[in-house]
């Protein structure tokens, strides 16, 4: 194993470390060192392989340690915080089946109070529940509809958290034809209502036709099916927007996209994703994730191929092995997640890796090394899970998957990639987030007590020392401007080089987004940046373009809107 000089966590990862991840004893005092962690995760994680006679579990703990105390890979926070710990809870995404009664509501409230409390987040879909003002036939009474049973599990969410080592994160999801879906909509446009919730609503291709043509669809009561009324496509898809333009909520689900590429179509129909909209998921369906981080596969000014290769298929292994440990935290998770044994990697600090290849963000050839990469590491991925099917046997899902109507002979994992956020892993790794652009090259942070730190992005920092125009001054003045583009010592390639998110036009974030989305089983988190003074115009054109270029969802983000930020992120969190 390596030794602990080896480990290079930079200042913020390590503060991040010890305030959620380290084992801390009743007294909370830190127990753990980064490299225990890493070799504590690595060993619980290597012990599936005794289950199985095909590897030498020693040897795969040494494989997944030198990946992650390598910062070449790590799992989500849940694997992190708890591999080999009592609760050893390691997934981070859920969705939870919501029924339309109250013992179903109020079950389900329960399994979402035991998934937060160790560290996952997760989707539901509220479209089953009948509307507001609709008959209660035990009681005489009128129903409350969706929208009032969602700030319950938003107000457990805020007590639940108190415990947790991380604040919980929902995401709220209504069908498009569900009568109350204007209220829904517009639910979290006022500030401080529902600040656990992401939401977003669920529109199929039906409805996305009648709202370009202006026509109008039905909405349908979800405890008879029967038609209730009418409304204008057109809109609603402009409530939509305008809600969108305000506070960020809601996203949208392009749900006919998500289940044509559903993989395993004989086990369902998928309604829901986890919170940040990267893992579509069959009702009681959990999921891992893990991500590359793609600024150590690059060498020489060059994407390492064989590298990346051997880290896909550490990254495989440990994933699946994840499945085989975990330990779920309701039965009924535990059980259909075994059917498909999803799992999802993907990549961080794409950005980064474009600036060290020297490729703009917002071009071609950036989009074109996206696709490369991921295609790359689909295959791949693939590849290990068919591998690992024939040697520890298929997901029991897979007669009738579209693996199985396409020739393979086993697969071990119903899906294999998901673009995560990456919100916490990525400063730990210290790279850029999945794959967004840069936040900053240069920014002040305030720490405690006032004090002020500048922080200047590493790669940022080497290239202006080379070029010769670093200063702490030009940092600051720097920071300050929140921008590069008008300082006169910067020549342009450099400033075109380390645009920052704001900085690249929106349609450029859509463009990324569906080059990975092509490539990847599951779907992609990503923000799309827009500034203050976008029109509602604006974001409409971008959900249109989200849905034309087959994204399985959008979520935009307007500078200086309300946006309530579901911290994703364990550090400010
Ligand atoms: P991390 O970097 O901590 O591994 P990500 O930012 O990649 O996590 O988020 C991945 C998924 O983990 C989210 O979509 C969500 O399902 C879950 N998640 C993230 N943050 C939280 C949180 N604070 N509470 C509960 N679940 C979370």
């Amino acid at each position: 194993m390596k030794s602990k000089n080896d480990l290079k966590i930079s200042f913020n990862a390590l503060k991040v470390l010890q305030k959620r991840y380290l084992l801390k004893d009743e007294d909370g005092n830190i127990i753990e060192t980064p490299e225990k962690m890493f070799k504590r995760v690595s060993k619980a994680v290597a012990g599936a392989d005794n289950l199985y006679n095909d590897t030498d579990a020693y040897k795969t703990e040494k494989k997944f340690y030198r990946a992650m105390s390598g910062l070449e890979f790590l799992p989500n926070s849940p694997t992190l915080m708890n591999a080999g710990t009592p609760i050893n809870q390691l997934s981070a995404c859920f969705v939870i089946y919501i029924e339309d009664s109250i013992n179903g509501i109020f079950n389900a409230l329960k399994h979402m109070a035991l998934i937060h409390k160790s560290g996952g987040g997760v989707g539901f879909s509220f479209s089953k529940i009948r509307p507001k003002g609709d008959v209660v036939k035990s009681t005489k009474g009128v129903a409350s509809g969706p929208t009032s049973f969602m700030k319950i599990f938003d107000v457990a969410t805020e007590v639940i958290k108190q415990g947790g080592r991380r604040r919980g994160a929902n995401m709220g999801i209504l069908d498009i034809r569900h009568p109350d879906i204007i209220e829904f909509i517009t639910s979290k446009e006022h500030e401080g209502v529902l600040t656990n919730f992401n939401i977003s609503t669920a529109v199929d291709d039906e409805f996305m036709n009648a709202a370009v043509n202006n026509e109008e669809y039905d909405l349908i009561n979800p405890r008879n099916v029967k038609h209730v009324k009418k409304l204008n496509a057109g809109k609603v898809f402009d409530t939509i927007v305008n809600t969108a333009w305000k506070c960020g909520d809601p996203g949208i689900i392009f749900i006919d996209e998500i289940n044509r590429k559903n993989t395993i179509p004989n086990a369902g129909i998928i309604e829901a994703s986890n919170p940040c909209a990267e893992q579509p998921l069959l009702n009681y369906e959990s999921c891992n994730l893990g991500s590359i981080n793609l600024t150590k596969m690059v060498k020489s000014g060059k994407i390492d191929f064989n590298k990346l290769k051997s880290v896909v298929e550490t990254a495989v292994h440990f994933l699946d092995n994840v499945i085989d440990i975990n330990n779920f935290p309701i039965s009924k998770v535990e059980t259909e997640t075994l059917k498909n044994r999803k799992i999802g990697l993907g990549i961080m600090g794409f950005a980064e890796m474009l600036i060290m290849l020297e490729i703009p963000y917002d071009s071609q050839d950036a989009l074109d090394t996206a696709e490369k990469i991921m295609k790359f590491v689909t295959y791949h991925a693939r590849k290990v899970s068919a591998e690992l099917g024939r040697l520890r046997g298929s997901f029991p899902n897979f007669k009738g998957s579209i693996y199985d109507k396409n020739g393979f002979q086993a697969m071990r994992n119903a899906t294999v990639t998901t673009i995560a956020p990456t919100g916490t892993i990525s400063i730990i790794a210290d790279t850029t987030s999945g794959i967004e652009p840069l936040f900053a090259v240069s920014f002040i942070r305030d720490v405690m007590e006032g004090e002020k730190l500048l922080e200047v992005n590493k790669l940022f920092e080497s290239t202006a020392k080379k070029e010769g125009f670093y200063s702490k001054e030009l940092m600051t003045e720097i920071a300050k401007k929140g921008s590069i583009q008008n300082i006169d010592e910067i020549s342009g390639s450099i400033k075109r080089i380390f645009q920052t998110a704001h900085e690249i036009s929106p349609k450029w974030h859509v463009k990324m987004q569906a080059a990975f989305q092509k490539h990847v089983d599951n779907a992609v988190s990503k923000t799309v940046n827009l500034p203050n003074n976008a029109s509602p115009e604006d974001v409409k054109e971008i959900m249109l373009m989200a849905y034309k270029l087959k994204c399985k969802g959008i979520t935009v983000y307007r500078y200086g809107s309300k946006k309530q930020v579901l911290y994703l992120n364990s550090y400010q969190g």
